[in-house]
C-alpha cells in the first residue's frame, strides 16, 4: 500500500510544482563515455548524500507534488542502497525510473529492484558493434553485459527503454540500433544526438556529425517510426548546432524538473552547475519546497520577465522559453542572452563558427574521469 503524503498544490496562477526529480545518486560509474553529461568536476563518493538524506528528498518531493523520480548518476546501481531508495520512493507514491548503463545489474539485484516497486528502466547502448561500443564506453565487455542486462530487465517484467546516444563514430549503425531495440523487447528507443556540454564539449571534434549524416539519420528514424508503429516508439533529439530554433531546455528553467547532485546541490538542470554567480541551494539545509518556490537561483530565469530581445517580444517565448541558459553562457559568457541555437539570436554567428570548428578533423577521445579533463 502506498504511503503517499497529502499534496499541497499552489493556488491557480502560482508556480506549478515540478513534474519530475532527477536524482543523481552518485558520479561513480564503471564507464568513461566521452560525451557524459556529468560535470567535468565530479563529486567524490565521500561527498554523496546518505541513504536517509535521499529518502527525505523523495518524501519531500512527493509532498511537493512531484510525480516521477529518475534514478541517475553516474551509475545509480553503484550505490549499495539503490534497492532501499527505490522502495522508499515507490512507497511515498512516486513513479520510479532507473537510468542505467546496466553493467552492474545481475539476476538478484534486478529482481530486488522489481520487487521494490521499480516502474521502468532506461538502458544505455553505445553502439551495436561490440568492439566500438566498448571503445566508446572505455570498458571491456561492457556491450556484452548490456545485452545480458536487457534480458534480465525484461525477464523481471520491467518495461524497457533503450537510450542510444548517436554521433560521428556510431551514426552509420542507426538502423542496427533500431533493430536491436526491437530484438531486446524495448517499448521505446531514445535516439539522442550528443549535445555539446561538459565532457561532450571536450570531445566535440571527435563526435560531431556532418549535416548530411544528420539528414540521413532523420530519414531513417522517420521511416522506422512508420514501419514500427505499435511496436516501438522512437524519440528523436537533434543536435542544437544544426537547429534553427532552440529546444525548450528542461521544459523551461525551473518549470518542470528539479535536479539533485550527488552532494545535494539543487539545480534546475544537470548542466547548470557550470554557471557562475549562483548560490545553488543544498537540500542538506533547505527544504525542496523552499528550493522550488523561494530560491533566487530557481527564480532567476523562470518565466519570461528576465528575457532580452528578441525573445521578449517573440511569439515562441512560452514555447521554448528562450532556449538553454547553459548554452547561452557557454557561447557568450552571459547566461541571460538568447540561446545562439536560435537563428534569431544576435550571437548566432558564434554558434556557426563553433559548428565549423566541430567539423574539423576528428580528435582522440578525452575519456570521462574523476579529477576533470586533462589540459589539452
Ligand atoms: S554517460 Fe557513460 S560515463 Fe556518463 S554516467 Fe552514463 S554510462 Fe557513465
Ligand atoms: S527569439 Fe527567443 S523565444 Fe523566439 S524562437 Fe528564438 S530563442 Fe525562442
Amino acid at each position: 500500500m502506498s504511503d503517499a503524503p497529502t499534496v499541497t498544490r499552489p493556488a491557480p496562477g502560482e508556480i506549478a510544482p515540478p513534474l519530475a526529480l532527477l536524482a543523481e545518486l552518485t558520479h561513480r560509474c564503471p564507464l568513461r563515455c566521452p560525451y557524459c553529461s556529468n560535470p567535468l568536476e565530479l563529486d567524490r563518493a565521500s561527498r554523496e548524500l546518505s541513504t536517509e538524506e535521499w529518502k527525505r528528498v523523495f518524501s519531500e518531493a512527493a509532498a511537493l507534488g512531484v510525480l516521477q523520480v529518475h534514478f541517475s548518476g553516474g551509475e545509480p546501481t553503484a550505490r549499495r542502497d539503490i534497492v532501499e531508495l527505490v522502495a522508499h520512493a515507490a512507497k511515498v507514491g512516486l513513479y520510479t525510473n532507473l537510468i542505467t548503463s546496466g553493467v552492474l545489474l545481475d539476476h538478484d539485484n534486478t529482481a530486488a529492484l522489481a520487487s521494490a516497486g521499480l516502474d521502468h528502466v532506461q538502458l544505455s547502448f553505445q553502439d551495436t558493434d561490440a568492439a566500438n561500443a566498448d571503445r566508446i564506453a572505455g570498458l571491456d565487455k561492457a556491450h556484452r553485459k548490456k545485452l545480458a542486462a536487457a534480458k534480465l530487465i525484461r525477464d523481471a517484467g520491467l518495461p524497457l527503454t533503450l537510450n542510444a546516444v548517436m554521433h560521428r563514430q556510431n551514426l552509420d549503425r542507426l538502423p542496427e540500433m533500431i533493430e536491436l531495440a526491437v530484438a531486446l523487447g524495448a517499448q521505446r528507443l531514445e535516439v539522442a544526438h550528443v549535445q555539446y556540454y561538459g565532457w561532450a564539449l571536450q570531445n566535440r571534434r571527435a563526435l560531431f556529425p556532418t549535416y548530411e549524416a544528420l539528414e540521413r539519420a532523420t530519414e531513417i528514424v522517420e521511416a522506422a517510426r512508420a514501419r514500427l508503429k505499435g511496436v516501438l516508439t522512437i524519440d528523436y533529439v537533434v543536435p542544437d548546432y544544426y537547429a534553427r530554433r532552440p529546444k525548450a531546455c528542461m521544459g523551461g528553467w525551473a518549470r518542470q524538473f528539479i535536479n539533485i547532485s550527488p552532494a545535494g546541490k539543487a539545480l534546475p538542470c544537470h548542466a547548470a552547475e557550470t554557471l557562475p554567480g549562483f548560490d545553488w541551494p543544498s537540500i542538506k539545509t533547505t527544504s525542496l519546497r523552499d528550493v522550488w518556490y523561494g530560491s533566487e537561483a530557481f527564480n532567476r530565469y523562470r518565466g519570461t520577465a528576465w528575457m532580452p530581445e528578441p525573445c521578449r517580444s517573440c511569439d515562441r517565448r512560452e514555447i521554448d522559453w528562450g532556449g538553454c541558459r547553459c548554452q547561452a553562457f557557454e557561447f557568450t559568457g552571459d547566461a541571460s542572452r538568447t540561446d545562439p541555437a536560435c537563428a534569431l539570436a544576435p550571437d548566432r554567428s558564434i554558434l556557426d563558427a563553433a559548428r565549423a570548428d566541430a567539423l574539423g578533423p576528428a580528435t582522440e577521445f578525452v575519456y570521462r574521469q574523476i579529477g576533470g579533463a586533462p589540459a589539452r
